[in-house]
């Protein structure tokens, strides 16, 4: 039996977390979970798989929860350290990191620094701390297992090469993207996208932030740096191929000229039961996959003038140090200016460039450098946005 603790339940990858666990009550156990502010859904998740510790988001949230769920006995908490406690819990086997956004990162260090098994969807942790975290996982010995279906699909494909064994042989990572909603749009009819044509992904269904990621293609902008520091490689060993129906994953390219793929429906359970089970399969209930019916798989190349997000991410790798971490957190400030409909779409990208340029980048020694590059490029993309001095 392993103990899950499920950060950010309430959300996306949470719920199909919790689908897992429900299809399968003889191997895995909800320990412990957490979310910010959704009282309702948690406190439907605190019913159904009786958790021993929850935290929340704030006090008022924990309060409500613990109101609504009177008579279970759970421990309600709240607040940053509580949620660091819940993740590095002796109780935990397994940490699922689905946190959205950089608020991942330190409870996603916290299970590591314990040693558990740790399910990486939060990949905002990953990008911007990348040296430090890669460094933890290896000081702790720790069981890194990649949840986004791209970098799942990448380590099925790599056979017991992820931690460094026959990387000679390895000519090229292929990183599959859907492409987005606007995959075939001309700029100008971009430019005035709302928020709710951006958040129509047309095979996945997911959180706001990834969706507007996905539709800028800044998703696959930070997935190009969360491989990068996952398979120990640089940009320069990935090439990004447009891939419409979202069928295959993502592969792996050899110096023989095989290229192994990892194929399916498109649906997260798979790879999350992947991480879960490792190395053993469950079943997820998600259909087979059928050939016939699909037909066709197509594959084009990446926009870089429509999509400049994507280049950004290439760029702050290059540039190393606290780029990475200052791309990813002017990005958040700028997805949640958009869905708050204060700048266009196209303004992302505009938005992240300017404070990637404008922000120092100075060599990460430590978690604080990281902090602290995330929290100037905060305040620099808002002041920004707040002027309009971003295009
Ligand atoms: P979501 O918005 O649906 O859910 C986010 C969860 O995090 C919620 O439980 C929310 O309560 C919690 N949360 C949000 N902000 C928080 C904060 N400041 N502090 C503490 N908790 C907070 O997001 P999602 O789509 O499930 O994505 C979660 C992560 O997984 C993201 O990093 C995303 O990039 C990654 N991911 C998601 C998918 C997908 O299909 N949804 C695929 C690959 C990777
Ligand atoms: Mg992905």
């Amino acid at each position: 039996m392993q103990g899950i603790c499920l950060l950010g339940a309430t959300g996306s990858i949470g719920q199909s977390t919790l689908d897992i666990i429900a299809q399968h009550p003889d191997k895995f156990a909800l320990i412990n979970a957490s979310a910010n502010e959704s009282v309702d859904k948690m406190a439907d998740i605190c019913r159904r798989f009786k958790p021993q510790r929850v935290v929340m988001g704030s006090q008022k949230a924990r309060d409500e929860l613990a109101q609504q769920c009177h008579g279970l006995a759970i421990s309600f908490e709240w607040g940053e350290e509580a949620l660091d406690s819940i993740a590095s819990d002796s109780s935990v086997d397994q940490v699922m990191a689905a946190i959205m956004g950089f608020a991942g990162l330190k409870p996603t260090l916290a299970g590591i620094r314990a040693g558990k098994r740790t399910l990486l969807a939060n990949k905002e942790s990953l990008v911007t701390a990348g040296k430090l975290f890669m460094d933890e996982v290896a000081r702790h010995d720790v069981m890194l297992l990649p949840i986004d279906s791209e970098h799942n699909a990448i380590y099925q494909s790599l056979p017991q090469t992820v931690r460094g064994a026959h990387k000679q042989d390895v000519s090229k990572v292929i990183l599959t993207a859907s492409g987005g909603p606007f995959r075939t749009w001309p700029l100008d009819q971009m430019a005035s996208v709302t928020p709710e044509q951006a958040c129509k992904h047309p095979n996945w269904s997911m959180g706001q932030k990834i969706s507007i990621d996905s539709a800028s293609l800044m998703n696959k902008g930070l997935e190009l740096i969360e491989a990068c520091w996952l398979f120990d490689i640089t940009p320069n060993q990935v090439d990004v191929v447009v891939h419409p129906e979202s069928i295959v994953h993502s592969m792996v390219s050899y110096l023989d000229g095989s290229v192994i793929a990892q194929m399916s429906n498109p649906d997260m359970k798979i790879p999350i039961a992947y991480g879960m089970s490792w190395p053993s399969r469950v079943e997820t209930n998600v259909p087979p996959l059928n050939l016939i019916d699909i037909a066709r798989l197509n594959f084009e190349s990446p926009d870089l003038i429509r999509f400049p997000n994507l280049k950004l991410a290439a760029d702050a790798w290059f540039m190393g140090g606290t780029a990475m971490a200052t791309l990813n957190a002017a990005n958040e400030i700028a997805v949640a200016a958009f869905l708050n409909r204060q700048i266009g779409f196209l303004d992302i990208a505009r938005v992240n460039e300017k404070v990637l340029m404008a922000a120092d980048i100075v060599v990460v020694n430590d978690l604080d450098d990281v902090f602290e590059a995330d929290r100037y490029s905060r305040h620099l993309a808002l002041d920004m946005i707040s002027r309009g001095s971003f295009s």
